[in-house]
């Protein structure tokens, strides 16, 4: 418990002081689990000029013009929030491959892969991913998040050390956690860090996870200074290529294709639910790693398959990227474009050199929630960051730029983030 969670948060000045990081504990006079502190309940009706921008409530697709819940009011906006990476969110062969097998399949998995979820349509999907990659084998899970938690907890034992990236996402975290290994962290894609923890680990089981682009940050990993530390140690590693996934690379291999490490990866993790728009995720690497995965992975063994729809959807999603790269190109052409409008317009947006772009607000929280809604009043839909997400220091928007957009798109939201962040600025000075 933080020491600012004694104060009161009723009062509204004091109810920026906290943040969720205050309330992960357990109350002494608690008796109920089911009960959060009270002074959690109390803090999120005083934050509630901050906590009500969050679950907003998309009206339509989670395209570049969408229609948004902004207060009890449906506004049409410019989003720059959905992981819509390709634009296959709303593409018709998409839309149509996934209606067809509707017709065909139903609904749903109705089970667990193990015993009565997989298809046709997932096996194809598994296939095409392992073909894609150029891995033996590749196995899907029907949530990005349980994907990662599965692989590390199928994969690492009690006595095992993981050896995480700083920046690395929490399923990461946490997949390492209900594993039972140690989990140690080096500083961000620092080389002589992760040398540094390896050796503390010295003749235990150790893995290194990585991701290929950072998902609050945009940069992409050092893969081959990183990986050439591993390999003198002898460790394998994890590359979670959640945001690089069809992405990055020439032919959408992901960071480890554009860092030319593809061969050197022990397995490679992502996610549907960002280039190909769509939920679940899975693991490609040896047959033998995945195989003994499809029985200790639990988010596997015992979570009902993804839907067929949606596979087919995406199964239509890879035709799509595979027919037309310029798609990507596209991508990245927008990103450069959008992220050098922002720095033009002197906004921070750190290390990133991909289309996740962060808006770098910094320590003041109120401005963070200030401009979020006004923003949204002016039509631009930016996703806020605060810590603990993020460090105290850097709260943030974050765009998630795409192949979709439009440059008008960009144009008018360089024109929004103009009017609101700099205005905001110029005013404060
Ligand atoms: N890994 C990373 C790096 C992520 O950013 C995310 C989600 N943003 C996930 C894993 C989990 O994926 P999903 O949202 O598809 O469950």
């Amino acid at each position: 418990m933080s020491s600012s969670a004694l104060k009161n948060p009723m009062e509204s000045s004091a109810a920026e002081e906290f943040s969720l990081a205050d309330f992960l504990f357990s109350d002494p006079d608690s008796t109920d689990p089911l009960v959060p502190p009270a002074a959690f309940t109390e803090w999120r009706a005083a934050a509630s000029w901050a906590t009500s921008l969050y679950e907003p409530s998309l009206h339509g697709p989670a395209v570049p013009r969408t229609r948004l819940d902004c207060d009890g009011v449906v506004r049409s906006v410019i989003n720059l929030s959905s992981y819509n990476y390709l634009g296959l969110a709303h593409h018709p062969e998409v839309i149509a491959a996934a209606q067809a097998a509707l017709q065909t399949h139903g609904l749903g998995a109705c089970g667990s892969p193990m015993l009565s979820g997989m298809s046709d349509l997932h096996r194809r999907l598994e296939q095409r991913l392992a073909t894609l990659l150029g891995t033996e084998s590749a196995m899907l899970f029907s949530s990005g998040f349980g994907g990662a938690i599965g692989a590390l907890a199928g994969l690492l034992r009690k006595g095992d050390v993981a050896v995480v990236d700083a920046k690395a996402h929490v399923s990461l975290i946490d997949g390492v956690r209900l594993s039972g290994a140690a989990l140690r962290m080096f500083a961000h894609s620092n080389a002589a860090d992760l040398d540094a923890v390896l050796e503390r680990g010295k003749g235990k089981r150790q893995l290194v996870v990585l991701e290929g682009i950072y998902s609050m940050d945009g940069d992409m990993a050092p893969l081959p200074a990183l990986l050439a530390v591993a390999e003198q140690h002898g460790v394998g590693v994890l590359l979670d290529e959640a945001h690089s996934f069809l992405a990055a690379g020439e032919h959408g291999r992901g960071a480890a294709e554009h860092c030319g490490v593809e061969g050197r990866i022990g397995l490679r993790y992502g996610t549907f639910s960002k280039a190909l728009a769509s939920v679940g995720g899975f693991v490609s690497g040896r047959r033998e790693t995945i195989d003994y995965l499809r029985f200790y992975a639990s988010a596997y063994a015992f979570s009902a398959a993804l839907p067929p729809a949606i596979v087919a959807g995406m199964l239509a999603g890879l035709d799509v990227i595979e027919r037309d790269p310029s798609i990507r190109t596209r991508l990245w052409s927008n990103a450069d474009y959008f992220r050098a409008g922002v720095r033009g317009l002197g906004i921070d947006t750190g290390e990133s050199t991909t289309f996740v772009v962060p808006l770098i607000i910094g320590s003041d929280r109120r401005a963070l929630y200030d401009l979020c809604r006004e923003m949204r009043e002016k039509g631009l839909f930016l996703a806020p960051v605060d810590y603990p997400a993020v460090p105290e220091d850097q709260v943030r928007f974050r765009a998630s730029v795409t192949a979709a957009h439009t440059r008008a798109d960009l144009d008018a939201a360089l024109t929004i983030i103009e009017d609101t962040i700099v205005r905001r600025r110029k005013a404060a000075r």
